[in-house]
């Protein structure tokens, strides 16, 4: 996204645009981009900067950190990008600054179906939120295990 300095008015400028999930270009993440990625934007200059802020709205889609559902999370992030400008500065290309921030925002924090999600059985492969399973107890996911009476769900090492 190209931005010309001389189109700014003194007071900023405001461009709307969707741009397709597949022309972000975001690699192999943990995540899908399920919509056009509609982006908010307004520059205004301030002496010898440029300040864009970028509001970024799409549907996502995560799988489940415990149990590998499908989530689709509709997501609507803010950020903001600073570019140094000077008299000759015909125009900046902010393309790559959004994509970067947005690529960290949506890919940043543990996504869950719900936060009491029990995952699955590493046993047996059971999702422990629509049924239990009759695995011994030992054959369970300790982490699992853990996280039902650890309502902070902090990492631990697991007993060997
Ligand atoms: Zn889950
Ligand atoms: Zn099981």
């Amino acid at each position: 996204m190209k931005i010309y300095l001389r189109a700014i008015p003194p007071e900023g400028l405001v461009i709307e645009k969707s741009i397709p999930a597949e022309e972000a270009g975001w690699g192999d993440k943990n995540f899908e981009i399920l919509s056009p990625i509609h982006l908010n934007v307004k520059a205004v200059k301030a002496g010898d900067e440029l300040c864009v802020s970028v509001n970024a709205k799409a549907l996502c889609g995560y799988a489940c950190a415990r149990c590998l559902v499908e989530v689709k999370i509709e997501r609507s992030d803010t950020f903001d990008i600073y570019c140094d400008i000077n008299s000759k500065t015909e125009f900046v290309d902010i393309s790559e600054d959004i994509r970067q921030e947005l690529m960290l925002a949506i890919s940043s924090g543990i996504i869950l179906c719900k936060p009491e999600c029990k995952g699955i059985c590493p046993n047996c492969g059971v999702n422990l939120n629509e049924q239990q399973c009759q695995c011994p107890q030992d054959l369970k996911n300790p982490v699992v295990m853990r996280m039902d009476d650890d309502p902070e769900d902090k990492p631990r090492r697991l007993p060997l």
